[in-house]
């Protein structure tokens, strides 16, 4: 056994507190482990992220100011590969936050069956008040500071909430700069031009309709006939519309952060897409009715894909969600109490760490043509991203019906069952 007691702490919530986003992870972890009566040594290393690296850095306003911030970096797990997982940058990322984001990393590649481990990073910032060549300070001064920890073999950051490809090829270049070598497979989710590779974009909302039609098929749900409501249009969000929309499904709601929109006929891609371009929002859509971001998750929908940020799904709105199928596009946006009460009211929910796989999957591809100097074609991305999507549900599937417990904890089971594997066989343990 270790020293640390970590186990035996007092849950926050029994001390009056809040829970964080990490001890909701950890919670997470708890069930599974305790399922699989995990070792208790290899439970104290899962349960901490490695290496975290704060870092409080300036960076000059295009008005000459000098403004502080604050940066993260969570490591959470190496055992089956190099660190891997997103920057985010948005002006609630706290370091609780991401060492969440890091451990569900590690579940995440596991899951994918990729050979990666977990990692996050983030930045305390609000990048709409900020203009593009602040942003540029900002990300290649973060990306030089982590420099020290992160590499092709050591630690392979990627976009998330709020950073793109743009934020990918600052850091690429910053860190080629650092390792005076072009090293662009130091990052994933770069423009094409420098190492990108085809399909990266559209990933995760490819994967996210990959699970969705997995899990229709398992219970019989007919797609053509089928309805869904999509919280978050940005990145996950809207490209799960366009694969769903593709695969017959009638997307009848989706949302942004300032509130949605709603059409019972449904809502096209196109449509909406335009419609976003010109007006930068999507409220005011002619013929469909403006709704709340609560009241979408709340819709007579058969399908719910929350698609945006964490903790939406709560003991407080989990009774009164509609859908039968839900896929979490988002990171984190059901909490244990409401996974628990969804699960008795015989809702499907595809977690995060496998709904959302197919951005790091596809991650995985653009590293290993960085590594080989080699393209694959659009075709051939898709086709390897869609065999590893459907290997990944068809485990997740088995061992949460095997173990009879709801598909996040089949997850985690099956997650946690390969780090464990690979630190024992490493030694570690
Ligand atoms: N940020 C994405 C995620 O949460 C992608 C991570 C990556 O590609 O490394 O899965």
């Amino acid at each position: 056994m270790l020293e640390t007691t970590s186990k035996h702490e007092a849950a926050p919530s029994s001390l009056g507190m809040q829970k964080t986003q990490y001890d909701i992870a950890v919670e997470q972890f708890q069930r599974a482990a305790d399922l699989m009566k995990l070792d208790e040594n290899v439970q104290e290393i899962l349960r901490k992220p490695r290496r975290i690296l704060s870092i409080n850095f300036p960076v000059k306003m295009d008005d000459g100011r000098i403004l502080l911030y604050q940066g993260f970096r969570s490591q959470h797990n190496n055992a089956l590969g190099p660190y891997k997982g997103g920057i985010r940058y948005h002006p609630n990322v706290t370091i609780e936050e991401v060492k969440a984001l890091s451990m569900w990393m590690t579940w995440k590649c596991a899951v994918a069956g990729i050979p990666f481990g977990g990692a996050k990073g983030g930045v305390t910032v609000n990048p709409k008040l900020l203009s593009k060549h602040e942003l540029e300070r900002l990300s290649r001064t973060f990306f030089s500071l982590i420099s020290e920890i992160v590499g092709p073999f050591r630690d392979i950051p990627a976009p998330d909430v709020y950073t793109d490809s743009q934020t990918m090829a600052w850091f690429m270049d910053e860190y080629s700069k650092v390792d005076r070598n072009n090293a662009n497979a130091v990052v994933t989710g770069k423009p094409i031009i420098i190492g990108g590779s085809l399909g990266r974009d559209s990933a995760t909302g490819k994967g996210v309709a990959v699970t969705v039609e997995e899990a229709a098929r398992h219970l019989k749900i007919d797609l053509k006939k089928a309805t869904c409501a999509i919280q978050g249009w940005g990145n996950v969000g809207s490209f799960a519309h366009m694969f769903l929309e593709e695969a017959g499904v009638k997307v009848v709601a989706v949302s942004d952060s300032k509130g949605g929109i709603h059409k019972k006929t449904g809502l096209w891609f196109n449509e909406v897409a335009a419609h976003k371009k010109k007006n930068t929002s999507l409220a005011n859509l002619p013929s469909s009715e403006n709704i709340t971001n609560e009241e979408l998750l709340e819709l007579d929908v058969d399908i719910l894909v929350p698609a945006a940020l964490e903790d939406v799904i709560t003991e407080n709105n989990a009774r009164s969600i509609k859908a039968k199928l839900v896929a979490e596009g988002a990171n984190g946006p059901t909490t244990p109490e409401a996974d628990d009460i969804l699960f008795k009211k015989g809702v499907t929910l595809i977690p995060d760490i496998l709904a959302n796989s197919g951005g790091v999957s596809t991650s995985y591809l653009e590293w290993v043509q960085n590594l080989q100097h080699l393209w694959w074609t659009a075709e051939e991305v898709d086709h390897r991203l869609t065999a590893i999507m459907k290997k990944a549900f068809a485990e997740v599937w088995k061992t949460s019906q095997e173990q009879n417990v709801d598909m996040r904890t089949g997850a985690y089971v099956y997650a946690i069952g390969k780090v464990r594997d690979a630190m024992q066989i490493r030694g570690w343990v």
